[in-house]
């Protein structure tokens, strides 16, 4: 299976955001309202990603941890059809082949859960937990048979900011679910889960509800561009402050951030960008289904078109302002 391989080779475990990364979207695509992630030393301590979805059965904790025992998803196109994030049942046996896994689940009115142990790919114990609704993973110990990634890792600063990245992304993209975020103790990020876009923008980039951020909304025959830009004078951000959604996934398109940028009068622009939070409805046929989903990078057919709506969308909710 020629999709199956390619998909496989797309997946690595580099770092401990990737882990962050797979861990809370099993979370999502679990239904989960709440997700709590709580990190130890930029994640080579400890990951733990605890939600309250729907949980594994008892039957099959086991087989989660099989590659491609499970696959949420048959096709690259389907990624943008359906809700699951997940598509190639194979983060957590990846995972668990390169560190110590613990994970407790149970499915709602279940008598009892499950608490399963591997480490190096391998089951430690697999005994009864308690029926707590909802999964609970703790990573610990990552590459500690694969020295060599170790070496990779950059700087613990450096790490610990890719996996608030992420985390940044997700709740962008999820405003429906209540995140938290901790670092070695300390509460880094918290969304209410209240459904409440420009509430999670405000407080991930501090910018204060209802004052900065301008809503957009476009519309063509094609897409439909909703979302949130702020004035690029009354931010310090770059370009990395802009995130496009696709169908309420987090991608990334060189051609849409330009598009957003070139939306402002360049003389707001000097040496300034927006932050910006932009979703993008759109017909799933519509992405290119020769570029790899894990990497988050996606071209469209139509992507000029979808470019120039982006673009004249804010420029004119920027002329509103009357700058
Ligand atoms: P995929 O997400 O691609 O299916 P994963 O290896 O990430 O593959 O997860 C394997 C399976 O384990 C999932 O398909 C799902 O059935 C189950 N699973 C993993 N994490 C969770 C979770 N947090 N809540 C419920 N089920 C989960
Ligand atoms: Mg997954």
């Amino acid at each position: 299976d020629i999709l199956a391989d390619q998909i496989a080779a797309g997946e690595v475990i580099e770092r401990p955001a990737s882990i962050v990364k797979e861990l809370v979207e099993n979370s999502l695509d679990a239904q989960s309202k709440r997700v709590d992630i709580i990190v130890e030393n930029a994640g080579l301590d400890s990951i733990r990603v605890i939600d309250d979805g729907q949980g594994i059965a008892a039957d099959d904790v086991e087989l989660a941890f099989k590659r491609h025992a499970t696959s949420k998803i048959n096709s690259r196109q389907d990624l943008f059809r359906v809700q699951t994030m997940g598509f190639r049942g194979e983060a957590l046996p990846s995972i668990a082949s390169v560190a110590d896994v613990e994970l407790t689940t149970a499915i709602a009115d279940a008598t009892a859960g499950r608490t399963v142990h591997l480490r190096g790919g391998k089951l430690v114990t697999n005994q009864p937990a308690p029926a707590r609704r909802g999964t609970d993973v703790r990573v610990t110990e990552l590459f500690f048979n694969t020295p060599a990634r170790l070496k990779y890792l950059k700087s613990p600063q450096t790490e610990l900011a890719r996996i608030t990245d992420i985390i940044n992304r997700l709740a962008l993209a999820n405003p429906q679910v209540a995140f938290s975020f901790t670092h070695n103790g300390k509460e880094i990020f918290r969304s209410a889960g209240n459904d409440n876009l420009q509430q999670v923008i405000a407080t991930i980039y501090g910018i204060q509800a209802g004052r900065k951020m301008l809503a957009v909304q476009g519309t063509d025959n094609d897409f439909r561009v909703t979302g949130f830009v702020s004035l690029p004078e009354l931010t310090r951000a770059s370009r990395q402050y802009i995130t496009i959604m696709i169908n309420h996934r987090y991608v990334r398109n060189y051609a849409l951030t330009k598009a957003i940028i070139q939306g402002y009068e360049s003389k707001l622009m000097v040496g300034r960008y927006p932050v910006a939070v932009i979703n993008i409805d759109l017909d799933p046929v519509l992405v290119d289904v020769n570029v790899h989903p894990a990497k988050r990078e996606v071209r469209l057919s139509k992507e000029d078109q979808l470019a120039k709506l982006i673009a004249q969308t804010i420029r004119q909710r920027i002329a509103q302002e009357n700058l």
